[in-house]
């Protein structure tokens, strides 16, 4: 059993905003990372929001927020927490695949993931044409005629990146305002390759070892089509990654973790930042600043914890 005194769950803005200030705090942070450095934002093409930064991708403000982090003495282990208990107070106990641990005080920092949009061929066709990450993937699909699921932020930014690649992009919606922010609807609706559909949901995806077609269904007239196309994107919000803390944290009817003004959970010692705990604002910077906020009550925690122990 190894002992910390403070373990980051998760590497995106959170985690390695937190471990950037618990390491300058000189409280030693282990992050345990999840199996990527970054998360979300490591995936995310082009950042124009990140104060300080005109324009930054995702991997190497990733990178810049890693080596900040490391420069003071994070301490970063590659590896996925399996298990933990926090039910029973500290010191709290954590499982990976490679070691147990046991920790003063622990950020919880493991972000959100892609939500699926639940119709049949969509789990099969995954890596055959459906897609969570236009970064990722968008390469493969060079002069190809692409579906983008989804009218927020994330659809429309990665719609637009993929028309660096694809032959046509349909931007399908269902319903008929984007909830999208105005620079990204204004770059996309300028854009010749981007189509928009709206009050429009897929039904189905189809094809033969690869996407080829979807059945399409417009909610107005209740009209459905079949498209073709050769890939399907999906962009329709995140869901917390909170399973991991069932029956240890107290969580809101949609799985975020809740958190008092000091970034505590409902376990004293357990913290948390950035969007395991946001249904909010979900941004890099509100979860890095999130993330400054955890760890300075860390600190503040551990300090009275040690200030306990002198007395004893
Ligand atoms: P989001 O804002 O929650 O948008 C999800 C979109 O998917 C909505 O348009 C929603 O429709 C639609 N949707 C949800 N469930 C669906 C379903 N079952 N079938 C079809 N459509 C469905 O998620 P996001 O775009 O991933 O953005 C998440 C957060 O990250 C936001 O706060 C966003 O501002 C931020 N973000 C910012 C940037 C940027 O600033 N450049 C880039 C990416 C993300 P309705 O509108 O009808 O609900």
């Amino acid at each position: 059993m190894k002992k910390e005194q403070l373990i980051i769950i998760g590497s995106g803005p959170a985690g390695l905003t937190a471990a950037l200030y618990a390491a300058r705090a000189n409280l030693n942070p282990l992050i345990i990372s999840g199996n990527e450095i970054g998360g979300q934002i490591a995936i995310t093409n082009e950042v124009e929001n990140y104060p300080g930064f005109d324009q930054i991708l995702g991997p190497e403000l990733t990178e810049k927020m890693r080596a900040q982090a490391e420069k003071f003495g994070t301490r970063i282990e590659v590896d996925e927490v399996l298990e933990v208990d926090f039910a029973h107070g500290a010191p709290f106990k954590l499982k990976t695949y490679g070691s147990e641990y046991e920790a003063d005080c622990v950020i919880v920092c493991t972000g959100a993931s892609a939500r699926r949009l639940g119709v049949p061929g969509e789990n099969e066709f995954i890596g055959k044409g459906v897609s969570y990450c236009a970064t990722c993937d968008g390469f493969f699909f060079k002069n190809k005629d692409v579906l983008v699921v989804g009218g927020g932020d994330s659809a429309l930014q990665e719609g637009l990146f993929l028309t660096k690649y694809a032959s046509r992009v349909r931007i399908v919606h269902r319903r008929e305002a984007l909830r999208a922010g105005e620079i990204l609807k204004t770059r996309a609706q300028a854009n010749d390759k981007i189509q928009f559909v709206f009050d429009t949901v897929l039904d189905q995806i189809d094809g033969d070892g690869k996407v080829q077609s979807v059945q399409a269904r417009n909610l107005q007239s209740g009209r459905a089509e079949r498209w073709q196309t050769d890939g399907v994107f999906v962009f329709v919000g995140h869901f917390p990654n909170t399973s991991l803390f069932k029956n240890q944290l107290a969580m809101d009817e949609q799985g975020f973790l809740v958190v008092d003004k000091t970034m505590q959970t409902s376990a004293p010692g357990v913290f948390a930042a950035g969007e395991v705990m946001d249904p909010l604002y979900k941004q890099a910077i509100s979860s890095a600043g999130q993330g400054c906020q955890a760890a300075i009550s860390a600190e503040r925690y551990l300090e009275a914890l040690h200030d306990k122990e002198l007395v004893k």
